[in-house]
């Protein structure tokens, strides 16, 4: 069947649907509860965590048209995908009852593999996945993702983030594909790609979520759930395209912003909600409600007078569903607006209608539809291979004085510091439970940085250090030991976090950390400083001192092999840096600042810039051409440049281009990324790279706030080299 039948077909069971059903229902379809509604208390020893009877009166009796499972899963942990199948059966079962049939759907943050399942594929988080600059792996990552949550019986995820990630102090940083708008959106689509194929209703395939719509990643303070200010220019540079590449790349649900952006909630925006999300976008799924967001206009952000104002006001805005999520008020107090008339039954019916659209799409009116055979769909050696490759290609080689790098096999290394031992530190927050903290629910097959080393070595290693994060080291020891060692290796950074509970006030290292490796430091070994975490603490003046510095962010459950693969030369480094890594706690600059920051006294210095990365080889770019030195609105440019990899080392090296308007009526950025490609090069390789420069890249957003493009000068760089074209002016210059 043609996509077009097929959305005819749908279009015409959907409002047949909707015909039927009373308002009680389709109220219902708006509401999502979390699990603890339906669930038997944990304390309460349960042999399966769902109460029957609080299940029907979820569905049967409110309709529920939703569930969701966080941050209080089931045993508040990663169930086993048995588990998770009875429990979906059993929705299932319930929603079968119903008068007219309609599927329950159950949405999981399933953001860097399937989370909540035990011993699925985790994959490097998504600040890794956009170092990799590899598009094909986001793909995979979708692929693979989707597979598992659906052999897991489950059927939404609440990912890809599309925020951007311009707020280092932001607990969720990590979740975002970094600070560049052409990177994130090229990564998220990629995801979406591989997560729904092109119809998201295969037995190995599921719907995605964008989130969250839109500004939530750049709160002033850097605290999570705080607000932005961000100007509409502003706005529809950095922070709408991402989504709209989301949206283009056909995801069907987008989440809400849980904070607010210039004085107005995300869940009040009438403005992002529909006037731009539906009428400019053209988004035609469903929008959910960030956790308790639309209450929180009323307890919170002091918008709506009552829990009902507050009601009333989202659904106007343009929330479709509701995440309430612990009761039934949301629905209570909508069927009270709806029957007085304050919520007119029209948008009712266009918020259901959405509703039930996605839920056709995805296949869950086919209540026998199959699902993949874990078997030979979940956690397979093919995944974890690619696994390991992502965390191999989202490493980061900072620093390699005198080539310390990669170690002999046999050398006499000393371990320490509170990131070497633990899995958790690899995975991050959503890993198993919603913190990812719980280190004893970690599989214990898979091998921490030490352990990995330990594997790998011929030679003597050493470890300082405890059994937890917080445990004290004994620097001293590490100190004496120290003499006995070739190397350090330090392993530095953060304890894993998200959202709230993950903010913090500064991103200077925690004292403990900055003593032990100033110790270490002093020793005059060569330390090998190794940082793992979702944001980049200050590390200047340890990384100065350092011989070598490996920036590992969240590489997912095969980082620490990857790592130990990286430190003895087993693979050749390539990550690259998705964000500007800063200097100073106060020195936040992004690699695509105005000139001014770098005027005069201002002066642009990150610790390592945006797309930095070495290698085990060396790469030489040159003979930058243009296809053409004018060119003429609507047209392509062709831009090329040969690689070369004149080391001794097969290895990868990603192109990067970047653009810059010469002059403009609204000032520009020194440069911005536009493309980007990665290849692989044996030693004395070369490669002509070329990559297309489209119209819509020379755009911006012009005095009017709309989209232009002007004529005149700009200019294209690729590594030193660059390159100017004119562009001639023509009568039509709007987009
Ligand atoms: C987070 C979302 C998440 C949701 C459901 C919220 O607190 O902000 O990113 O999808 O919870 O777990």
């Amino acid at each position: 069947m043609s996509a077009q039948t097929m959305n005819t077909l749908i279009e015409d069971q959907v409002l047949d649907l909707l015909s039927k059903m009373t308002l009680e229902e389709k109220v219902g379809q708006m509401t999502q509860v979390d699990f603890t509604v339906i669930g038997i208390p944990q304390d309460q020893n349960p042999t399966f965590p769902i109460d029957h009877q609080k299940l029907e009166e979820a569905v049967l009796n409110h309709h529920v048209g939703s569930i969701l499972n966080t941050p209080f899963t089931p045993d508040n942990k990663a169930q086993s995908i048995e588990s998770w199948r009875k429990m979906l059966m059993t929705i299932r079962d319930v929603s079968l009852k119903t008068r007219l049939k309609i599927p329950v759907m159950y949405g999981i943050d399933a953001i860097h593999g399937a989370s909540y399942t035990q011993n699925s594929t985790l994959f490097p988080q998504a600040i890794n996945m956009a170092a990799t600059f590899n598009t094909d792996l986001a793909y995979q990552e979708g692929v693979i993702t989707a597979r598992e949550v659906r052999a897991s019986g489950l059927h939404w995820n609440f990912s890809p983030v599309m925020d951007i990630g311009r707020q280092p102090l932001w607990p969720r940083l990590w979740e975002t594909y970094g600070e560049d708008v052409h990177l994130s959106s090229a990564m998220g689509s990629a995801y979406i790609k591989g997560h729904q194929g092109d119809d998201f209703s295969a037995p190995d395939k599921a719907p995605t979520c964008l989130k969250h719509f839109v500004g939530y990643s750049f709160p002033i303070n850097g605290k999570d759930r705080s607000p932005a200010w961000i100007g509409e220019r502003m706005l529809r540079e950095y922070f709408l395209p991402a989504f709209e590449a989301g949206i283009k790349q056909g995801a069907p649900t987008i989440m809400i912003n849980s904070a607010e952006v210039d004085g107005i909630p995300g869940h009040a925006n009438f403005q992002y909600l529909t006037t731009i999300l539906r009428d400019e976008l053209g988004f035609k799924g469903f929008t959910v409600s960030d956790w308790a967001d639309i209450n929180r206009l009323y307890t919170r952000d002091k918008l709506a007078a009552s829990p009902k104002d507050a009601v009333k006001m989202a659904v106007m805005a343009g929330v479709d569903m509701s995440m309430v999520p612990f009761d039934f008020s949301f629905y209570d107090l909508l069927l009270d607006l709806a029957r007085s008339g304050e919520v007119p039954l029209s948008r009712i019916d266009e918020a259901v209608s959405r509703i039930l659209t996605v839920k056709y799409q995805s296949g869950l009116f086919d209540f026998d539809r199959p699902t993949p055979d874990p078997k030979d769909h979940f956690a397979t050696p093919q995944a974890v291979e690619t696994n390991r490759q992502a965390a191999h290609e989202s490493i980061v080689l900072a620093k390699n004085v005198d080539q310390v790098l990669p170690l002999k096999k046999e050398a006499r290394i000393l371990v320490t510091g509170p990131t070497a031992n633990l899995l958790s530190v690899l995975n991050g927050g959503w890993t198993i439970t919603w913190q990812g903290d719980a280190e004893e629910l970690y599989p214990q097959e898979k091998s921490t940085v030490l352990e990995a080393i330990r594997k790998k070595s011929s030679g003597t290693v050493t470890y300082i250090g405890g059994q937890s994060f917080d445990d004290e080291i004994d620097i001293d020891r590490a100190v004496s030991e120290a003499a006995n060692h070739e190397f350090i290796l330090l392993c530095l950074g953060e304890k894993p976090y998200t959202e709230t509970p993950g903010n913090i006030d500064s991103l200077m290292l925690e004292p403990r950390q900055q003593k032990l490796a100033e110790a270490l430091l002093k020793t005059g070994k060569p330390v090998i400083l190794l940082t793992l975490g979702g944001r980049p603490r200050i590390i200047t003046a340890l990384a100065e001192k350092a011989a070598g510095v490996i920036l590992g962010f969240l590489p997912g459950m095969e980082g620490g092999d990857a790592i130990a693969d990286i430190l003895f030369g087993d693979y050749n480094p390539n990550g690259k840096l998705p964000i500007t890594y800063p200097r100073n706690t106060n020195d936040i600059v992004l690699y695509d600042h105005k000139p001014i920051e770098a005027f005069e006294w201002n002066v642009y210095n990150p610790l390592y810039p945006f797309g930095h990365g070495l290698s085990y080889t060396q790469f030489e770019t040159s003979g930058l051409t243009l296809s053409k030195q004018q060119l003429q609105m609507g047209e392509n440019l062709d831009v090329s440049v040969n690689v070369k990899n004149t080391g001794n080392q097969a290895g990868k090296e990603t192109v990067l281009l970047y653009l810059n308007d010469v002059a403009a009526s609204v000032s520009r950025p020194v440069k911005q990324l536009k493309a980007f490609k990665k290849i692989e090069l044996t030693p004395g390789q070369q490669q002509t790279v070329t990559l297309s420069l489209k119209p819509d890249d020379l755009s911006f957003i012009g005095v009017n706030l709309k989209r232009i493009i002007e004529p005149g000068e700009f200019k294209v760089m690729i590594g030193n080299e660059s390159r100017s074209f004119t562009l001639i002016p023509s009568s039509e210059s709007s987009l």
